[in-house]
């Protein structure tokens, strides 16, 4: 491990220009993630900025009725916080199937935003890896690529995003709200992260120095309901095989509104508004999971080891929608 330098500041303002004073300088809060990457050697960070003390943590109700999460936020508090168990039950759902109960207290809305991928040749810096070291080649894709994203794969990548908040949050079309010396900015989660393609290193629309400060939740219409299903290895401290967040708005007996997207799969968090669209205004029976599983999975690259994930997602839709709509 290498030395590096550690600033603890007290306000955003100061953060802001603590991490731009030297080039190779990283925000950590809960160190949930950065800390295991520093010690792997993976992330080599010059300069800390504890961003720990910044008054980034509250839950609020905005005006036009939705949810502002603070950055600084634990997952836990987020997690167990009463509106989000009431009216975004799928985020609830989503933290409390992730990391462990320790894991959850210290983590913060922002890391888990940042998380890096899992891909074990990421982690280990005896392999290639294009998105640790650019332009070294990829280990996983002649490698063991059994846990690998079968959407939004290149050439140069196949990891998969780790994060089941995120994926939550995709569902639910959250907006990010960034901050930097240029001031701030509100960015959907779906223009957030970008793909691998030539760049797998690139992993997000962040700019240097850019501090997330809250993740904002639309207001949902009445009669929606909302949902996490996570498969997995085993029943807790794994990360999935395949996820599905829903979301959606009932009208009688008909879905009028959904909003579906998958973990465990994708290069990022896969939103899928084909789904979305086949399942908006048709009654919810059996016919109708079906093509929406069918769909679902149009344009999934199976490889050798993770081309089981293809028929699980299936099965995960067809499933997650049982238990929701009907
Ligand atoms: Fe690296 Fe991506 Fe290949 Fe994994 S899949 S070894 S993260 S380039």
């Amino acid at each position: 491990m290498q030395e590096f330098r550690y600033t603890r500041v007290a306000t955003t303002a100061d953060a802001l220009k603590a991490v731009m004073a030297q080039k190779d300088s990283a925000f950590i809060a809960g160190g949930t993630t950065l800390v295991d990457l520093m010690k792997l050697n993976v992330e080599r960070p010059g300069h800390l900025v504890d961003i720990n003390p910044l008054p980034l943590a509250s839950i609020e109700a905005t005006q036009s009725g939705g949810l502002r999460i603070g950055a600084m936020a634990a997952n836990s508090a987020v997690a167990f916080h009463s509106e989000v168990k009431s009216r975004y039950p799928v985020l609830s759902e989503a933290l409390l199937s992730g990391a462990s109960g320790q894991l959850r207290n210290m983590a913060t809305v922002g890391g888990n935003l940042m998380q890096r991928t899992r891909c074990q040749y990421f982690r280990d810096t005896s392999w290639a890896c294009n998105k640790r070291s650019p332009g070294s080649g990829c280990s996983a894709l002649d490698g063991y690529h059994r846990s690998h994203a079968v959407f939004g794969v290149s050439d140069a990548c196949i990891a998969t995003h780790p994060s089941d908040m995120c994926v939550a949050l995709a569902a639910l079309e959250a907006t990010l709200e960034l901050e930097s010396g240029k001031g701030q900015r509100r960015v959907p989660i779906a223009d957030f992260y970008l793909l691998p393609k030539g760049t797998p290193h690139r992993e997000t629309l962040l700019e240097p120095g850019e501090l997330i400060t809250a993740v904002e939740l639309p207001a949902l219409p009445s009669q929606t309901r909302s949902a996490y299903l996570k498969l997995r290895d085993r029943a807790s401290y794994e990360f999935a095989l395949v996820s599905v967040a829903a979301v959606l708005t009932m009208d009688g007996g008909t879905i009028r509104r959904a909003r579906i997207a998958f973990g465990g799969v994708g290069a990022k968090p896969w939103r899928s508004i084909d789904v979305e669209q086949a399942l908006s205004g048709v009654r919810p029976d059996a016919t109708a999971f079906a093509k929406a599983a069918a769909i679902a999975t149009e344009g999934a690259v199976g490889r050798r080891d993770n081309r089981f994930k293809i028929e699980l997602l299936r099965r995960a839709v067809v499933r997650i929608l049982s238990e929701l709509a009907i």
